[in-house]
């Protein structure tokens, strides 16, 4: 039986997300912005929280955590790198790590840019990456702590991921990236059907993540550093991927 993820919207903008493995009826969630949807989403399913992931230290991914770990008794797993800056960890994690919670594997990617200590948690018999504020729908997070070259790397990682695997992010940015993302990739088809199908999932109040990291690879310029068509809007043919990401995500803040 394949694991159930359930979507939790919470704050303004957050997502968390439930995982729920069948054969062993364990339940993680990965980041924890508000108690109450994420109380709400658990009782509607009629799973008990074993497992908190927390992905990075910003206050909408970690404020419910000590109110969820109180009520239902959860593990809280982060990464060790930020464990001064984390609520209490009982399992602390770094690159290439791997656990299980039952029976489903899991691989931790730093994935450092956003903050350092930036984690991604990777599940491939799930097909599922939960990579938070590093890749995002049609964007990536902003450097708040890291460098453009850190960030370049981390998603390069996650771009060599399974084409099939699912990206679930931590926020619904996904319109406003869109309208980033033509100003650098204007002719590509992919980019503006994506854009379309976007405006309509938001119209029907239909969240726009996860994503398919092959749709990413086609359509999320901060993926497409090397990509010739944003080389040359950019006006940068032939420099370094690290570089032209550094002027995409310049042209981002600015945007
Ligand atoms: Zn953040
Ligand atoms: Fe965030």
């Amino acid at each position: 039986m394949p694991v159930k993820i359930v979507t939790v919207p919470c704050l303004s903008d957050n997502y968390a997300y439930l995982m729920h493995a069948p054969l062993s009826g364990l339940t993680a969630l990965i980041d924890a912005p508000e108690a109450a949807p994420i109380e709400n989403a658990l009782k509607e399913q009629g799973w008990n929280l074993d497992f908190i992931l927390i992905t990075h230290h910003h206050a909408d991914h970690i404020d419910a955590v000590d109110t969820l770990r109180a009520k239902y008794g959860a593990s809280v797993i982060g990464a060790q790198a930020d464990a001064h800056r984390l609520p209490a960890l009982d399992l602390q994690v770094a690159d290439g790590m791997a656990f299980s919670l039952g029976q489903v594997g899991v691989q931790v990617l730093d994935v450092s840019g956003h903050t350092n200590g930036h984690v991604a948690y990777y599940m491939p018999s799930a097909k599922a990456l939960f990579s938070a504020d590093s890749l995002m729908a049609l964007g990536c997070g902003r450097l708040f702590e890291g460098t453009p070259a850190q960030m370049h790397d981390s998603l390069s990682r996650l771009a060599a991921l399974p084409k099939d695997t699912m990206v679930y992010s931590g926020h619904e940015y996904t319109e406003a990236n869109g309208r980033f993302a033509i100003t650098v990739d204007p002719d590509n088809n992919d980019l503006q059907d994506r854009i379309a199908a976007v405006a309509q999932a938001r119209r029907d109040d239909e969240p726009t993540v996860p994503s398919r990291l092959s749709e990413e690879l086609a359509t999320n310029p901060f993926l497409r550093a090397g990509s010739p068509a944003i080389q040359a809007q950019l006006d940068m043919i032939g420099l370094p991927a690290d570089q032209v990401f550094a002027e995409i995500r310049r042209r981002k803040d600015n945007f």
